[in-house]
């Protein structure tokens, strides 16, 4: 039996996209890894969940909103290394209808950013390259 943490985690994230093409990022809270940086809201995959699955629960949780699981389009990996040797593989899935508001449940900042402007927060590393590829698939929209 092996007690050592996974090496390997699954992460799915998430771009809401609203009306006006901007995308929503959030900064992570004091208290948790990476305070500060900031994301396309989402988290772990937790066991038996799906990454769509992961994606409707983290949102829910963090934002109060609830997309639709067919809402949800795949849109591309990123993978990093983490401290202690860990790897992080994360899909982002792109969002552009949900139910409800947004009212962030964890006293986290948000944004609603143009594509373009993402590169001037502090992205965390994986969901940088993300970040440029969603500028450039949006501009082409
Ligand atoms: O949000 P949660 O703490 O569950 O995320 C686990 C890890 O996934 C974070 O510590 C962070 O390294 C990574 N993550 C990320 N980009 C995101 C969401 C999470 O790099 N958009």
């Amino acid at each position: 039996m092996n007690d050592s943490p996974p090496r390997l985690l699954l992460v799915a994230a998430c771009a809401l996209v609203d009306s006006g093409g901007r995308v929503l990022i959030a900064r992570r809270p004091d208290g948790k890894a990476q305070a500060g940086g900031w994301e396309f809201p989402g988290g772990k995959v937790e066991a038996g969940e799906s990454p769509e699955q992961a994606v409707v629960r983290e949102l829910r949780e963090e934002l109060g909103v609830e997309p639709c699981e067919q809402c949800l389009q795949p849109f591309a990996f990123a993978s990093t290394t983490l401290e202690g040797g860990r790897w992080l593989l994360m899909p982002l899935f792109v969002c552009r209808r949900w139910d409800g508001f947004v009212d962030p449940k964890e006293n986290q900042q948000i944004a609603w950013v143009r594509p373009e402007r993402l590169s001037d927060y502090a992205l965390l590393p994986a969901d940088r390259p993300l970040a440029a590829e969603l500028r450039d698939r949006l501009a082409g929209e």
